[in-house]
């Protein structure tokens, strides 16, 4: 059965409200890009799905970058005289600066206040900080509770562990009959966040499992890795075999209740984006198309000018542009199971296209071909011709080598799926023949 009939909104909605339960599952796990936290969320995932687990040692050389020390965190706190807890990472893992290097002293308020971080224009909120790459730490806190701190003297610790370890990602890898594959990619470092990054890592796990229940044309590769230098990990790892690669999505915050957004891949007309859109345009009246920018998510690796791949990235409110992004207040209650269910929905439709979208050749391409006599059109003549006759006609007509499914459907008007059906029919009658897409072969194709 092919994922297209999650397009049914109870399949999706039910698909969503599992996906929810392990979003409540992630969400009290500290991550980051590297550590524990990392394992612990594949290990809920894995519960889903099997993943192939990769490691990869501190001080690796990944393209430009080179694999950091591992951070992992037992506790922090900034306390009073009497050991009262004023600041507490056991109550919310926001509450440290991510990546932050031990400490252990008393100090003034003064010489704590350069390690403070608060939202002036959110006092209840607490901000999300990071610092992986420059040596530092912090406190994040609601500013409501920064106003009333006093001038200590305070206990600051931060019982944490910046040492040689490892990277971890993990990835779901489907096989497919055919050849060419397609990525996910989603990011695993947030911690306790919810639209950002929770429900990047449930859809993909829901789609993955759904996946893993048909048999795909494409070999589907799902990947859950930290943001940045995780996909710069994979990239540099797998860079020999990105050459089978036809389409790929980076995905992520899929549950606020902005519009869907497709923001395309850095050349925008490669397959994906054409794909997308073109789900987009014949299935949400409120999604829209953003170009593509170099900054955002891991997009901006897949479509770095060395590897220039059709990746493109599917969000509801991009990242930045909702007022609790990166804030304690992107927590659960954020996240709407009935914008979780669409974006599945649109998800589930857009992959089984990228799955069996196919570049034709019309195998008797000199005058139409007799359709009849193969059984292939049953209209009486005088009769016009229903909706399949149409898309036979159509599907022959186009089927030059320069047109794929896709561009079947949106030059004539008809739905994707029963373009794929007539194409089926043809091939099956030995009228029309998938053309061997090799990359170089896609490229030519008429967007
Ligand atoms: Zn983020």
């Amino acid at each position: 059965m092919p994922l297209q009939h999650l397009r049914d909104p109870g399949a999706a909605r039910g698909i969503a409200d599992a996906a929810f339960e392990l979003m409540a599952t992630l969400f009290p796990i500290c991550r980051s890009i590297t550590g524990n936290g990392v394992r612990a969320t594949l290990d809920c995932v894995e519960r889903w799905i099997p993943l192939e687990r990769s490691e990869v040692p501190t001080g690796t050389p990944v393209l430009d970058w080179e694999v950091p020390r591992e951070w992992n965190i037992r506790d922090a706190y900034v306390a009073d005289r009497d050991g009262r807890r004023l600041i507490d990472f056991k109550a919310h893992n926001l509450h440290v600066v991510n990546y932050s290097v031990p400490v252990r002293r008393v100090m003034t308020r003064e010489e704590l206040e350069p390690h403070l971080y608060s939202l002036p224009d959110h006092p209840d909120w607490i901000p999300y900080r990071t610092s992986y790459y420059r040596e530092h730490w912090g406190f994040c806190l609601r500013h409501r509770d920064r106003e009333t701190l006093g001038p200590g003297p305070f206990e600051v610790v931060i019982d944490s562990e910046l040492a040689p370890g490892h990277l971890t990602y993990g990835e779901c890898v489907i096989a497919g009959t055919a050849p060419g594959e397609a990525l996910i990619y989603t990011h695993v470092c947030h911690p306790s966040l919810a639209n950002d990054n929770l429900t990047g890592i449930a859809v993909a796990a829901a789609l993955a499992r759904e996946l893993r229940a048909r048999q795909p044309r494409l070999t589907w590769r799902f990947v859950f890795g930290p943001g940045t230098i995780g996909s710069i990990t994979w990239l540099a790892r797998n860079e020999a075999r990105l050459s089978p690669l036809r389409s790929g999505l980076v995905i992520g915050l899929l549950g606020d209740t902005g519009p869907l957004t497709y923001k395309r891949s850095r050349r925008g007309n490669t397959v994906t984006d054409r794909i997308v859109e073109y789900v987009l345009k014949t299935g949400s009246a409120s999604a829209r198309t953003i170009d593509f920018e170099p900054y955002g998510y891991d997009e901006r690796q897949f479509c770095s000018p060395g590897f220039d791949l059709p990746v493109g990235r599917l969000t509801r409110s991009p990242n930045g542009t909702y007022p609790e992004y990166h804030s304690s207040a992107d927590d659960l209650s954020l996240v709407k199971v009935e914008r979780l269910a669409e974006s599945i929905e649109t998800l589930a439709r857009i992959i089984s296209i990228i799955d069996v979208n196919r570049p034709v050749l019309n195998l008797s391409p000199k005058g139409e071909p007799r359709l009849g006599k193969r059984g292939l059109y049953r209209s009486t003549g005088g009769m016009a011709p229903g909706e399949f006759e149409h898309a036979l006609l159509w599907v022959l007509s186009l089927a030059d080598g320069a047109h794929d499914l896709v561009a079947i459907a949106e030059r004539s008007g008809l739905a994707f799926e029963l373009i794929n059906e007539a194409a089926a029919a043809l091939e099956k009658a030995t009228l029309l023949a998938t053309i061997d897409d090799s990359i170089e072969k896609r490229k030519g194709i008429v967007q």
